[in-house]
C-alpha cells in the first residue's frame, strides 16, 4: 500500500485541508439534450456533433463520438452488460470499431469492455493509478467485495501522470488530481461539441461512491467538482457515471452543498467524533429529502477523512 500512502501525503499537501465556499450568485442555464434514440438495449441522447450519451439499463453511462476511423468510447459498462453497451453504441455510432477507450476510473461498472475491446485492438487510455488498480487485487473493507485483476489485454495500454493530452481529433483529456473518486479519475473534454464526461467525479444520481480504499475522500469530491467547474461554461453538457446529463448549474449547487458537508465533517472529526457519531450528527440533514438516505455515504465520507488528514494515517 505504499502507493496509497504517499497520493495521501500528496494531497495533504496539495489541498491544505481549505475550501473555499462562496459562490457568486450567477445563473446558468443546463443544456438540453438536442435528440434521443431508442433502441432494443436502451436510450441514447445526442449530445451535439455527433457525441452520444449511451444509457442501458443497469450500465453506467457511455459517452460515444463516431468519426472517420471508428468509434472512441468513454467507459464501456460491466463485463455482464459489455455486449448490450456495445450493440447500443453500435446503434447510434455504426458499427465502426472502437478504436479508442478511455477509463474515466478502475471501478467495474466502466471496465467491463476493456478486455474485449483490448482484444480488438483499442487505444485504452486511463490516468496510470487506474491501470495499477487493474493489475492487482482489490477488496473493500466496509464490505468485503473483492475484484480481480483484468487480463492484461484489458489493461489501459496508454496511460499518464499529472498531464492528460489531446488526441488528433481535438478531444482532451486530463486528471482529476483532487481525488474525488478513486485516486485515478479522469475527465474527457470535446470542445467543440461542448461536452465533458466525468465518470464518478460527480454524481448525477444521489449520493456518491466515496471509495477512499482506493484513493476517494469528501474533500475531494470539493476540489474535483471545482476543478470541472472551471473546465464548463453555461452551455456545457457534463455527463457523470450516473444520473442524467447535467450542467454547470448542477456542479455549482453540487460545489456548495459538498462544501458545507466538508466543513462540518472536518469538524467533527477534529473534536475526535467518530463514524457512528458523524452519522448521528446529520451533517446532510437540509439535503436529505432531495438526495435520500445519508447513512452510508457520511460514513464513508468521514472514514475517507481519517484516511487523508489524521495525523496516524
Ligand atoms: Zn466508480
Amino acid at each position: 500500500m505504499a502507493r496509497r500512502q504517499t497520493r495521501r501525503e500528496m494531497l495533504k499537501t496539495v489541498l491544505g485541508g481549505g475550501v473555499a465556499t462562496a459562490l457568486g450568485g450567477s445563473v446558468f442555464g443546463a443544456g438540453r439534450a438536442s435528440r434521443r434514440a431508442q433502441t432494443d438495449a436502451g436510450e441514447s441522447i445526442e449530445l451535439g456533433g455527433g457525441v452520444f450519451v449511451v444509457r442501458v439499463p443497469g450500465q453506467a453511462n457511455v459517452v460515444a463520438r463516431a468519426d472517420a476511423d471508428g468509434v472512441l468510447l468513454v467507459d464501456g459498462g460491466s463485463a455482464e452488460g459489455s455486449e448490450r453497451v456495445l450493440a447500443a453504441v453500435d446503434g447510434v455510432a455504426g458499427d465502426g470499431p472502437v478504436h479508442t477507450l478511455f477509463n474515466t476510473h478502475w471501478h467495474p461498472e466502466q471496465t467491463g469492455s476493456n478486455v474485449r475491446l483490448g482484444g480488438e485492438g483499442a487505444t485504452i487510455i486511463a490516468q496510470e493509478n487506474t491501470r495499477l488498480w487493474l493489475t492487482t487485487d482489490v477488496t473493500w473493507p466496509w464490505n468485503g467485495r473483492r475484484f480481480e485483476p483484468l487480463p492484461e489485454i484489458g489493461q489501459p495500454n496508454r496511460t499518464f501522470y499529472d498531464v492528460g493530452g489531446d488526441l488528433p481529433s481535438g478531444v482532451r483529456y486530463g486528471y482529476i488530481p483532487d481525488a474525488a473518486h478513486t485516486d485515478g479519475d479522469l475527465y474527457v473534454h470535446f470542445p467543440e461539441e461542448n461536452v465533458l464526461a466525468v465518470g464518478d467525479a460527480v454524481s448525477g444520481d444521489g449520493w456518491p461512491v466515496v471509495d477512499w480504499w482506493t484513493g476517494g475522500w469528501i474533500g475531494g469530491i470539493v476540489g474535483g467538482i471545482e476543478r470541472l467547474i472551471a473546465l464548463a461554461d453555461a452551455e456545457t453538457r457534463i455527463v457523470p457515471a450516473r444520473g442524467p446529463v447535467l450542467g454547470l448549474t448542477d456542479l455549482e449547487e453540487q460545489y456548495e452543498m459538498y462544501g458545507v458537508i466538508y466543513s462540518r465533517l472536518s469538524q467533527l472529526l477534529n473534536s475526535g467524533r467518530g463514524p457512528d457519531e458523524a452519522v448521528d450528527a446529520r451533517p446532510t440533514e437540509e439535503y436529505d429529502a432531495r438526495m435520500g438516505n445519508p447513512d452510508e455515504f457520511v460514513r464513508r465520507a468521514f472514514e475517507s477523512q481519517w484516511a487523508y488528514l489524521s495525523p496516524d494515517a
